[in-house]
């Protein structure tokens, strides 16, 4: 395959299932000049199996600016470079953006490979709306910066898509469910294109009490989607949620009772809230 010269490929890689690299991808990697890669000893599994013997060098995005410097000289000499990271589409949760960003900026061709990327994998069989989605990535990994980062996520309607260790998955659905409410929808999809791949769609509430149940879901590679809050149509509500409040605000304050029948409908809690401001 000839390539153009002083190019920037930017190549996606399986993310488990080898069978799934693109012809493509392969073309370029066997053709580039150099890769640059996450880790390189990872990459030289792919590279064995795909028979491709071009250099390698590591590329993090807090690599020393000495190494995007060189890797810039090489696109001015005129050489083909091309990226990837360990699994997936680099720069999607991956090293990346500083090099392309460069590149571009001293007006380098870069120049997409598509393939692999394990949220829009997760997301095309999740069984979540799908027409309008937030990519989130890891959230912080500390409970209470993972907290708040959920709560500012409290009235986001669209699909929401996360990334998660194995290790704290269990931990960030009981805080989305304290966050997002029980009945909320949510999709596990872990192990995506190997043996071991699950997808299951379940209310938070039940979604923890599965995974707690299961230590085997608490490992691997691991995506988590949750629903979108429902609309806010003027303050209007459905008749079940209308008829919650009206019970909850008998007995208790309008903010707890919005956070109750929250809990209850799955119904966003500000739109509980303000429901409740419009009967006074
Ligand atoms: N660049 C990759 C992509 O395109 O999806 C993501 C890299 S990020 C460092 C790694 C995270 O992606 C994992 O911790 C997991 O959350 C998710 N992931 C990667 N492969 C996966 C798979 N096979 N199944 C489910 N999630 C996966």
């Amino acid at each position: 395959m000839g390539l153009d010269t002083a190019v920037l490929y930017i190549v996606a890689t399986p993310i488990g299932n080898l069978a799934d690299m693109v012809p493509r991808a392969i073309e370029v990697l066997q053709s580039a000049d150099l890769v640059a890669a996450e880790d390189t000893r990872h990459s030289q599994r792919l590279f064995s199996h795909f028979s491709i013997e071009t250099p390698l060098v590591a590329y993090h995005d807090h690599s020393d600016d000495q190494r995007t410097t060189k890797i810039l000289q090489r696109l001015e000499e005129g050489q083909t470079i091309a990226l990837i990271s360990d699994a997936g589409t680099p720069l999607i949760s991956d090293p990346g953006y500083r090099l392309v960003r460069e590149a571009r900026e001293r007006g380098f061709k870069v120049v997409p490979i598509p393939g692999p990327c394990a949220f829009v994998a997760a997301l095309s069989a999740a069984g979540l709306p799908s027409d309008r989605f937030t990519f989130e990535g890891f959230l912080p990994s500390k409970s209470l910066a993972r907290e708040k980062a959920l709560q500012a996520l409290g009235g986001e309607t669209r699909t929401m898509v996360f990334y998660e260790a194995p290790h704290r998955v269990l931990d960030t659905l009981e805080a989305m469910c304290e966050v997002f409410g029980g009945a909320r929808e949510a999709v596990i999809a872990r192990e995506l294109t190997k043996a071991f791949e699950t997808i299951h769609l379940l209310p938070l509430a039940e979604l923890v009490e599965w995974v707690r149940a299961d230590s085997n879901q608490q490992r691997g590679e691991i995506a988590v989607l949750v629903r979108g809050a429902a609309e806010e149509k003027s303050s209007a509500l459905d008749a079940e949620s209308e008829r919650v409040m009206t019970l909850l605000l008998a007995e208790l304050p309008p903010k707890r009772a919005a956070a109750l029948a929250a809990e209850i409908t799955g119904v966003n809690k500000k739109l509980l809230y303000n429901w409740s401001l419009s009967q006074k």
